[in-house]
């Protein structure tokens, strides 16, 4: 058997991996390589690939007995390509070590540069940069760097402070500084002293003068970092398998802190908040890396280096356009200037927000770079979510900031509204949150051990960083709504408030707070929010389409959508003004109509208490012919709505008591109107008392115990379709009978169903097309799915109950353990938002494949909440159902995600 190679070594025009390799090589390490390839200047150096990462782990924190000969090879090329020697005292060569997984998980692991200095290497930094004040800053970095990710001396609570930034501060005071550039070579050797001294006294530990020492030391703190508190939770929130591992890339240090002649940067090809077709990014001149990315110094836009090195400038104008012309893609790079030379150090596919996702696919395709089908399938459906955002009241905010209420501008760095109460770190942010509470995360700069609470939060406030700071670049991935880099805040964590620069407002922990993520406004107080600008077109109507940039976009992805997926669409609605807004955004039928919902509504829930309290037949009769013009009109105006479109009704399913009072003073109200005593009233709720009510008296077992309620409600939907029908309009009832297990409990309700649809036909000398169905929605009804679909016409997953039911899971009680499941990787999504599909859907395929044996063409959907879920809804496609319904603000994510399923699996309906 062939040895395993574990190193890939890159550098000069040579590279043995390329940006295939993103599962071996990470994806920063197979795009090195890739760009060593397109002949792009890249720094030489070697990934350490993820399988090494994995035996670690599997190994007892060992590396593979072969990988240390492959490291200390490639070290030797990467000295040769670059003339110089690891350890060397009089010309070292000096090595950055970085994390670098399969998918990107920005700042959630650690990087440590520099690496190869000691008390004698900087001497030789010093005299061959001919900078000694650059050398021993680059060593003092390096120190603290070390000792806080390898030798773990870093701050343990929120409220500590970074002991080698104390160190720092103490000695700026003590010089009476202000800036770090202030600090002179003495300075900088007295600060590795005592950050040295400051090690050893709080870890025991020495930090270690060997280079190679220093390599693995870093190598292992780069692995161990997968395994990070904020790693696990990062990869936890983005679905990210554990198993996958981390790469690691050594590659050979440049400078960008060399002087003026040197600087650091990073940039989209593209805007990555509007998509808009401009290079877009920020540099600093004479900084490192950390510098940009961490929001430490508010850096230059990209433009501005033109003035600083036109012929750097000029070279990344080129490097961007073949780097997009080879990915097809926006990408997000990062670069380096040493002495006026150009270093790439990074390129991977930016992140980006919904619209410019949206915008950047349309563009493309106009641009001929990529088909139709590639941009739909670069557009995450969840991320459509963000379209359908709120965005504030105009008039409102208008009013507000002539009111003077506008406290700052930053930069627009996540787009949308977000109003909610001051926070000022992330556990509060968490904690608050959970209480119900809106949320801002008020941060100077934010850090990934922020996420918590950036997830938590409606919106990220930062007063430092720019475009691509930490704060920008996870909230854009996020879908938060982000204004990063508001400089004019001071605010003050121990104090929990901040100051506005230039006025007395002072902000506290608690108080409203406003953000524009689109504008960068900070505003104070609470301002109410408004739909979209698709919702505006679609939905309110107070927008016309040619006037709507966002929503022609929108369209045009709906449009391709709509011609590529093999799902039919459909929706859960109640009421006829929800019909509308899900006909609005694609709806092609109702997949179920919750008629329960109904009695709710506006004068039924008395008659239906009637009939719930009713001693015999005769008084259900009389309560039931109360409700039933009233149902009838329900059902008239969702025929209405939903004219030539399919109309599944479902029959009542819920346990009667929902419908009753349960406090004292409501039982009072009941027995005054019902005109029965109070003890009678108890004890017939004491009657309807059920321990398990979800297993219980509900679904199909109410029409079998009193057929009366099921007469009533076909009644009511075969007059109300004739109605609507003669009115002009056409009508495809397909009337659902829920919680089937045994087909005789079909049978009995079909019987029924047939009985009084003819009935009221003969009556009215109309016919009406019609279906009769059941949901599958407990496992037997599964598992005997070809009995059932002898009688059945259709039928639809109630997965909501299939997944209690299989799993054994309360619907109602699982919320106090479920997500505990998923943080221990039992489970990797709630069973109630993704579908298990390892066991539902076993269930499932099995129904439909019955289903189908029994009845050839037999249509088949869902309508549990998963209907609208893309993980669930590519499984539908999986696995042939013919259509999904879900809420009428989800179906263009299930348009989306139907078009992806049909895009990436051949298969579908058979
Ligand atoms: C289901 O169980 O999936 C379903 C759609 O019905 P309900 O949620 O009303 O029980
Ligand atoms: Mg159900």
């Amino acid at each position: 058997m062939a040895k395993t190679k574990y190193v890939y070594y890159f550098g000069g025009k040579k590279a043995e991996g390329d940006a295939k390799m993103k599962n071996l090589l990470g994806g920063k390490g197979a795009n090195l390589a890739e760009m060593i390839h397109l002949g792009m200047p890249v720094p030489a150096g070697f990934t350490i690939t993820t399988e090494v990462c994995t035996y670690y782990y599997d190994n007892g924190l060992k590396y593979p007995s072969s990988l240390e000969s492959e490291v200390k090879k490639a070290v030797e090329k990467v000295e040769k390509e670059m003339k110089a020697e690891f350890g060397s005292m009089t010309n070292p060569l000096l090595l950055s070590v970085r994390s670098g997984a399969r998918a990107s998980m920005p700042g959630m692991m650690d990087t440590v540069l520099n690496l190869g200095l000691n008390d004698k290497t900087v001497k030789a930094l010093a005299k061959n940069s001919g900078n000694e004040r650059f050398a021993w800053d680059s060593y003092r970095r390096f120190v603290a760097m070390y000792g806080d990710v390898v030798l773990d001396l870093k701050p343990k609570t929120k409220d500590d402070i970074d002991p080698f930034e104390h160190l720092l501060d103490e000695m700026k005071e003590s010089k009476g500084y202000k800036l770090d550039t202030e600090l002179t070579t003495a300075d900088l050797k007295e600060l590795v002293k005592s950050f040295k001294d400051a090690i050893k006294k709080h870890t025991g530990k020495k930090f270690p003068e060997d280079p190679w020492e220093q390599l693995w030391g870093a190598i292992g703190a780069v692995f161990g970092s997968w395994n990070n508190e904020r790693a696990i939770y990062y990869r936890r929130i983005n679905g990210i398998p554990s198993e996958w591992g981390t790469a690691v890339n050594v590659q050979s240090m440049v400078y960008g802190n060399m002087g003026e002649d040197s600087g650091t940067g990073v940039a989209f090809t593209r805007d990555a908040a509007t998509g808009e077709n401009i290079f877009y990014g920020e540099f600093l001149m004479n900084a490192q890396g950390e510098d940009v990315v961490a929001g430490t110094r508010t850096p230059q836009q990209i433009e501005e280096l033109k003035k600083n090195d036109i012929k750097c400038y000029n070279e990344l104008l080129d490097i961007r356009e073949r780097l997009e012309a080879h990915y097809r893609d926006m990408l997000d790079i990062e670069f380096t200037i040493q002495r006026g030379k150009l270093y790439m150090l990074q390129c991977r596919v930016g992140k980006r927000t919904a619209m410019a996702s949206i915008k950047i696919a349309i563009d493309m395709v106009k641009e001929g770079l990529i088909t139709p089908k590639e941009a739909i399938l670069r557009i995450d459906p969840e991320q459509l979510n963000q379209l359908l955002r709120p965005v504030f009241d105009l008039k409102e905010k208008q009013n507000a900031l002539k009111n003077g209420k506008l406290l700052a501008k930053g930069l627009n760095a996540g787009p949308g509204a977000a109003s909610g109460k001051v926070v000022f770190n992330a556990e509060d942010a968490v904690a608050v949150s959970a209480k119900g509470e809106q949320v801002i995360l008020v941060r100077i700069e934010t850090s990934p051990e922020d996420i918590t609470g950036m997830n938590a939060a409606e919106g990220i406030l930062t007063a430092r960083g720019g475009m691509t700071s930490h704060a920008a670049l996870v909230a854009r991935q996020m879908g938060k709504v982000c204004v990063a880099g508001c400089g004019a805040l001071n605010i003050n964590y121990r104090d929990r408030k901040f100051t506005v620069e230039k006025s007395d407002i002072v902000v506290r922990e608690g108080d409203y707070i406003s953000i524009d993520g689109s504008t960068g406004e900070v505003i104070l107080g609470e301002l109410q929010t408004k739909p979209s600008e698709v919702v505006e077109v679609l939905i309110d109507k107070t927008l016309k389409a040619s006037d709507a940039p966002n929503y022609q976009m929108f369209a045009q992805v709906m449009e391709w959508a709509d011609k590529y997926r093999k799902l039919g669409i459909r929706t859960n609605a109640d009421q006829p003004d929800q019909c509308e807004n899900a006909i609005a955004f694609g709806a092609e039928g109702i997949g179920l109509t919750r008629t329960e919902h109904m009695f709710f509504g506006e004068g039924k829930i008395g008659p239906m208490r009637e009939m719930i309290f009713a001693f015999d037949e005769e008084g259900r009769k009389k309560a039931l012919a109360k409700i039933l013009p009233l149902q009838r009109i329900d059902f008239k105006g969702i025929f209405h709505v939903m004219d030539n479109k399919p109309v599944t009704i479902r029959l009542i399913d819920p346990p009667l008591h929902e419908f009753v009072p349960h406090e004292e003073s409501g039982l009072e109200v009941v027995a005054n109107d019902l005109g029965y005593s109070l003890s009678i009233v108890k004890d017939r709720v004491n009657q309807l008392h059920e321990f398990n009510p979800m297993l219980g008296f509900r679904g199909c077992r109410l029409g079998i115990v009193y057929p009366e309620i099921t007469e009533m409600q076909v009644r009511a939907i075969f007059e109300a379709a004739i109605e609507v029908q003669k009115a002009g309009k056409k009508v495809f009832p397909e009337v659902m009978v829920p919680l089937v297990g045994n087909v005789k409990e079909l049978e009995f309700q079909v019987e029924i169903l047939h009985r009084v649809a003819k009935q009221v036909m003969k009556e009215k000398k109309t016919e009406v097309n019609y279906m009769v169905g059941t949901m599958i929605e407990v496992p037997r009804g599964a598992i005997t799915a070809e009995k059932i679909a002898k009688v059945a016409e259709f039928c639809s997953f109630g997965t909501n109950d299939l997944t209690q039911t299989t799993l054994g899971l309360s619907r109602d009680d699982s919320g106090s353990f479920l997500p505990a499941y998923v943080q221990k990787n039992i489970l990797d999504k709630d069973p109630f938002q993704a579908i298990d599909q390892e066991g539902v859907g076993f269930l499932m395929e099995h129904a439909v494949k019955h289903a189908r044996k029994a009845r050839k063409g037999i249509k088949l959907g869902i309508c549990g909440e998963h209907g609208g879920e893309p993980s669930s809804v590519e499984y539908c496609h999986k696995i042939g159902l013919d259509y999904v319904s879900c809420s009428p603000y989800r179906v263009p994510i299930a348009r989306l995600a139907a078009a992806h399923a049909a895009l990436k699996h051949k298969k579908g309906k058979k």
